[in-house]
Formats: C-alpha cells, structure tokens, sequence
C-alpha cells in the first residue's frame, strides 16, 4: 500500500495544500470506514444499525491481575477505532466491559487471602489508571459483571425456554447442537473445538493452563453433565465458600460469556454495530457469546473486530510463561504519549513483538513529530491554531485532513500508512519553518494536529500535561530560561564568547537544549 502524503514543494502543491485548487483534502463529513469482520473475513463498509451512529462493545479486563502491555493494546486500538468514528463524524456509544467475577479472581484472592471484591477493585483501579495515562477515551459505560446478574439470568431463562440451555448437576449449559451454525465466527471445524487452540487464551488474555480440559475454562469434574463435550457452562452451581446468587436451578454465577451476552444487549441493543477484543477472544469466547445471543433471538453484533497481540520473542506476553512486561513498568520506562505511539504504530490486526529496541524506535519516532509541534507552535505563536485541539472540536468544525491520511484510517484503520502520512506533513512543516515560509508551516501545523487528535496523540492536548496540570512550571521555566539565553546573547554581542558558551553550557547540563534559529535561539527539554 503506498498511501504516503505528497511531499509539498511547489507552488501548485502549496495550494492544494492550502485548497485553493479544492483537492488534496477530504473534509470529514460522513463515515466511509471499511472494516475487517472476522465473522465474514473480510474487510467491509461500515453501515450501522442507526445512521449516523455507532455502537462499539470491547470486552474489557478480568481485574484478577494488573494490567500488562497487551491491555494496553486492546485499548489503545479501540481508542483509534472509537476516534476516528467521531471524527468522521458518528455518534458513539462505547461499552467496555469489566469482569469482576471469575475463576481466576477467586483463585487469586485466595491464594493472598484478600476479598475476591477488594483484589477486583484494587486491579480495576490500575486498569483505570494505566487507561487514562496513555490518553484513552472514557467509554461511555463500563458495566460489571457482578452488577448485571438479573439480566444474564433472564436471558439463560429464555434459553432455556426455547431449549437451547439445560440444567445440569448444578449447573446450566448451553446445547451446541441447537446452534444451526456454532463454529461460523472463529471458522473451526467441530474435532477441533475440544480442546485449546495455540491462540486460544483465558479470560485475562494471557495464555491458558494446558491443564484445562477443554475450551470453555470450565470445572472439569463437571463435564460428565454435558451433552456434548463441546457444551459450555452459562451458569455454574455454587461451591462452598464462593460468592452465589439466587437462581431458578440454584444458588450459583454467571459463566463468562453469558456475561458479555447481556451486557451488550443491555446497553447496546439486540443488534448493534462492532464487537471487539483481541484475537485471542474469537474462540471460544465470542463463539460462544454469538451462538447464545443468536439463538436467544439476538441478532448481536454487525462487525466482529480483533486486534492482534502483543508478543515477546514471538510469544504472546502472558503470565504463565512470565514474560509479561508490566503496564506499571512500561509507564516507568517510557513516556504515556510515546508507548501510546509504540501501541498504535502497527497495523491492529497484526502482531506488536514487544522488544526495548523497538519502544525506544518508536518514541524517537514521535519525539521527531512532537519537536516540529512545538517549534511551530512557539515561532509561529498562538495564532497559529489553539493550544487544545479536543477531538469534539474536529467534528464539530471539521479540519481539512489529507486524503492520504482519512484513505488510511477508511482502510481497514491503517494506522501504518496514517503515520506515514503525517510524517510526511511535519518534514514539510519543518521544511516551511527552515525557510521561513510561515503560512505553510502554519498549514502543515494545524493538519498534523488535526491528524495527531484522531491519534490521540496531539502533544500539545491536556492528557500529557498530567505531571504539570495548570502549566505554571512550565511558564516559571520558560522565563527563567528565556532570562538566560538574554544573557548569553549579551554576553555575546560584547564578544564575550567564554560567557555565552558557558550559560549555554550550563542550560545544556540541567537537560535545557538550545539551539539558534535564524529567528533567534530557540530551546526545549531533553528527552
Ligand atoms: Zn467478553
């Protein structure tokens, strides 16, 4: 795919630019998204349910652990997916589930002897946190599990009404064999629905425990109830110990995917726009939530969206093999904005093998973009364009994006060639800039962050001024350097050279880079 900007050097191009020729942009006014649907694999126009809206259900974390890199992923994708609907112009409605009930959760609270409730809210909190550091939309609801148990006992009712669902042992179980077409969303052959595929992961997106019997993550003493092995477990009858609720076929809770199942029609409707969540969720995670939805009378999800995972060595991050790269660790590392650039920069379908190398490559990456940012914004002052680009404001009064860059995102949300295209705006930007042609760096200014906010990772917008929210130091640091680079140039205009390369020396050594500009000395912090 060569979707790369054009490279503006001539007066002709200058105007495109500018759209005095009235091409070369695309004023985003309606969604011409095309997107990759697992279910039919292949990439298809995006028509939701409602014009003009779009509902976007992301299965969320099971808070048994700490988040690590590959959530960070998930969400970080669905950010870019949920921005670049609004910026083309849809009203969003974003579910993000959150499991706070579960297997691995009572296990973990157990083995450290805390409530299951405290561990679940304990990790949902650094789930919360490591979310909003790196920039990501709030969704617009955040249901749990444990909140939302009525609802998945009236749909496993109406399963059983209609004889998809049996009661069992204590248990209730879902009757593959009703489902016309169980198997049509991962496209796996019956055989091979027994037991866990090499991309097949548990609830926490790491890998399973080869000790699972089966697919389903259930109790194995348990099985002998079901009336064929590929049968999985909506509701699991109560053990000792273990937090219960009141059913119909006993004290008990919710099997995992019945969760979901609920959740999303809950707030998203009986048929709604895009399910996602990483590839390793497609089996049998959302087999299985497709397959009850749909025979309960649902018509559930139009697009099924995966994004790929991130590995290590080629292995997917996960706790079993311990190579996990904490999200602590990695915001301990890196900056948020520059590991937001790291998760976004490949296609999401793909793989992101984990490396320090390629962090590193990436926030150099994105410190190249953020240092023509903010030259342009200080030399051409605040008329250049607002110091806040907030993502409503893009719809609201749409900026003219390249074409290459809305053709990459319509493409199957071609992060890649998106990023080529707005490298190719900030070489021209900081080409304008070094010639002193003003209005075209304004232009280039104004289109990159137009181009970053769909990213999210406009460096000039609120969430990366977390460490200094009012943005006093950074006013008191701006004067004093300013006071001191005076002095060097005094220092200099006597012919005092010992002087001036001293302060300068000085600066330099508290992390102050400065550099001379034909427009004077310019400085910023060193990275
Ligand atoms: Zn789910």
């Amino acid at each position: 795919m060569s979707l790369v900007g054009p490279i503006w050097r001539t007066k002709r191009d200058k105007e495109v630019r500018r759209g005095a020729a009235g091409a070369g942009y695309r004023t985003l006014s309606k969604v011409t998204l095309r997107l990759f649907d697992t279910a039919s694999r292949s990439a298809r126009e995006f028509e939701p349910v409602a014009r003009g809206k779009a509902s976007v259900y992301l299965c969320g974390a099971t808070v048994q652990g700490a988040p690590h890199l590959g959530h960070l992923r998930s969400a970080v994708c669905f950010d870019i997916l949920v921005r670049w609907l609004e910026a083309s112009g849809s009203q969003v409605t974003y579910c993000r589930n959150v499991t706070d009930i579960d297997d691995k959760i009572l296990a973990a609270a157990t083995a450290e002897g805390t409530p299951w409730w405290e561990l679940a809210e304990r990790n949902y909190r650094e789930f919360a946190s490591a979310y909003a550091l790196l920039g990501c939309r709030l969704p617009d609801v955040e249901p749990r599990a444990t909140g939302h148990i009525p609802d998945m006992i009236a749909l496993i009712e109406r399963l059983t009404a209609s004889g998809h669902a049996y009661a069992a042992g204590g248990d209730v179980y879902f009757d593959v064999r009703t489902a016309g077409d169980y198997g049509a969303l991962s496209g796996r052959r019956p055989e091979d629905m027994l037991v866990p595929a090499p991309d097949s992961l548990a609830p926490d997106n790491t890998v399973p425990d080869n000790t699972v019997p089966d697919n389903t993550g259930e109790d194995p003493g348990h099985t002998a109830y079901k009336r064929d092995p590929r049968d999985f477990a909506l509701w699991k009858g109560a053990k000792p110990g273990e937090p219960a609720w009141r059913t119909p076929w006993g004290p008990g809770r919710p099997g995992w995917h019945i969760e979901c199942s609920a959740m999303a029609a809950g707030y998203l409707g009986p048929e709604f726009d895009i399910h996602g969540g990483g590839q390793d969720l497609i089996f049998p995670h959302h087999e299985n939530e497709r397959a009850q939805s749909v025979a309960a009378g649902d018509r559930f999800a139009r697009y099924w969206v995966h994004h790929g995972l991130v590995t290590t060595a080629g292995t997917k991050m996960s706790k079993t093999t311990g190579n996990v790269l904490a999200a602590a660790d990695a915001l301990y590392r890196s900056r948020p904005q520059e590991l937001r650039y790291y998760l976004s920069q490949a296609h999401y379908r793909s793989p992101v093998e984990y490396t320090q190398e390629a962090l590193e490559d990436a926030a150099a990456a994105y410190r190249r973009v953020e240092r023509f940012v903010t030259r342009a914004q200080s030399t051409l002052g605040s008329a250049a364009s607002p110091p806040e680009t907030p993502l409503e404001a893009l719809a609201e009064s749409p900026p003219r994006l390249p074409l290459s860059f809305a053709a990459a995102l319509d493409d199957d949300l071609s992060v890649p060639a998106a990023l080529a295209a707005l490298h190719a705006t900030v070489r021209d930007g900081n080409y304008a800039l070094g010639t002193g042609d003003h209005e075209d760096a304004a232009t280039c200014l104004a289109q990159a962050r137009a181009m970053l906010a769909v990213l999210g990772l406009d460096p000039l917008a609120p969430a990366w001024q977390a460490g200094d929210p009012s943005g006093r130091l950074h006013g008191v640091v701006d004067a004093l350097v300013a006071l001191a680079l005076r002095q060097r140039e005094a220092a200099r205009a006597r012919g005092d050279y010992a002087s001036a390369d001293s302060i300068r020396d000085t600066l330099e050594a508290t992390g102050v880079i400065v550099e001379d500009t034909s427009e004077g000395p310019r400085w910023e912090l060193a990275r």
